[in-house]
């Protein structure tokens, strides 16, 4: 094959823009990777949903042999019966004119997926790249959500470990060790090599420069920086929605919508101005309430929509497009903070204005591609930006992440040495 310069981007990146739709094609494992300096992630165990593999991701579902559990079956068979026509309620068909207006955008976003050739046979290989997998029954992961919320969190430690290396006739691998507490206290990895943390028998890879804090949302105003210039310049929020698909694969605990009424999104926001990401579902009754509330609430203007369509390594669609209850897109909604339109003018900063679609291959359950590289021209005041992600599972370089669970993508088992 002849590689396009776009493909070969692709490669260096992980993003590859699609010219004629305006969209962009997205490598997770290749973005996060940039995080690293001796590790990779394993990307059989990021794209375990497309081996058919249990349980990574809070999927207790389909088993290595490819068979799926009889529920698992029952739903699928239940999703591709056709649908008898009845009419549509009115929250249903208030949902039908906002998917009949992001419709042209996602079909066209798809179609000029289907037409860039080199990146479809390039896809197989990307996601079967490596072929370790994981041993899911011996590598049961820490339940850091239970841990946190138990009587023990206040005595649990992680033990930091931090490779030296002094001069040239050192040993590579001397590892220099330091104790310090897991739950509700600030961690920061402020070398510019990789860390590793050991806790009860398990090992957690920590990117160079990133900070986390794994409190309950109580504790989240231990968020807020003590220098009013110390805000963050993209804040992106993942909340647990409440919603029936998460509460069926008991993937993790949710919270009503009123909750994040008490988020402090303007307190972490920089006065010079922050981009702000919400993930949404596709559930009209959110759709108000974080317009009509929650928005206000936390001071964020001039949004715009982000669809991020899911496709399968094959370039397909995961499911209908036109299917009512299972899109197989999620949206963002993107807008500002604290903006002012005429200080950040003749500077490189870019407005967002127009939707946009973003596609990939999707990870575990629920586990969002990176965004900071795609939005990195829209995010106003100083350079380098600083990031925070509000609910996060993983720790990227340079970042600062917070949630009940922020080390969950962090389990050794994810990665392997460069
Ligand atoms: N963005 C993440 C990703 O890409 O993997 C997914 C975030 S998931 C939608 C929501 C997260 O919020 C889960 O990790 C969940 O455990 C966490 N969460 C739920 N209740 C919480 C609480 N009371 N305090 C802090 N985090 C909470």
């Amino acid at each position: 094959i002849s590689e396009s310069d776009e493909l070969r981007a692709f490669e260096a990146t992980g993003i590859y823009r699609l010219a004629e739709s305006g969209a962009a094609f997205l490598d997770p494992v290749r973005i996060l990777n940039a995080s690293y300096r001796r590790f990779r992630l394993v990307p059989s165990a990021y794209y375990s949903r497309s081996f058919g593999t249990s349980r990574q991701g809070g999927e207790a579902e389909t088993e290595r042999t490819g068979e799926a559990s009889p529920e698992r079956k029952k739903r699928k068979r239940k999703r591709q019966r056709q649908p008898k026509p009845r009419e549509l309620n009115e929250v249903e068909r208030m949902a039908e004119a906002r998917h009949q207006e992001a419709r042209p955008l996602l079909s066209s976003a798809h179609k000029s997926l289907l037409k860039a050739k080199d990146l479809l046979e390039f896809l197989p290989r990307m996601i079967k790249e490596d072929v370790r997998m994981l041993d899911v029954e011996s590598n049961l992961e820490k339940n850091l959500v239970e841990l946190g919320s138990s009587w023990r969190a206040p005595l649990c430690e992680m033990t930091l470990c931090f490779q030296k290396s002094s001069g040239e006739d050192s040993e590579e691998g001397i590892c220099h060790k330091t104790s310090t507490p897991l739950f509700n206290s600030t961690i920061s990895i402020e070398e510019n090599d990789d860390a590793e943390g050991e806790f009860q028998d398990r090992r957690y890879i920590l990117p160079r420069r990133c900070c986390f804090l794994m409190t309950d949302l109580k504790h989240v105003r231990g968020l807020i920086p003590d220098n009013y210039n110390q805000g963050y310049n993209l804040i992106v929020v993942d909340p647990p929605w409440e919603n029936g698909c998460v509460r069926q694969k008991v993937a993790y605990p949710t919270l009503p919508n009123r909750h994040f009424l008490y988020l402090p999104v303007q307190e972490l926001a920089h006065p010079a101005g922050a981009l702000l990401v919400l993930w949404i579902t596709n559930r009209e009754k959110l759709w108000k309430f974080v317009e009509e509330e929650l928005f206000p609430a936390w001071g964020v203007k001039d949004h715009t929509v982000f669809y991020w369509l899911k496709v399968k390594p094959d370039g397909s669609l995961i499911g209908n497009l036109d299917l009512l209850h299972h899109r197989p897109y999620e949206c963002l909604l993107v807008g500002y903070i604290n903006l002012n339109k005429e200080a950040v003018r003749g500077s490189k900063f870019k407005f967002l204005e127009e939707r946009r679609v973003i596609m990939s291959v999707p990870g575990a359950h629920s586990r969002k591609p990176p965004l900071q590289k795609l939005l990195s021209e829209y995010i106003p005041g100083p350079k380098p930006a600083r990031c925070i992600e509000l609910f996060a599972r993983e720790l990227v370089s340079g970042w600062t992440s917070w949630g009940n669970e922020p080390l969950r993508f962090q389990d050794a088992m994810y990665f392997f040495n460069k």
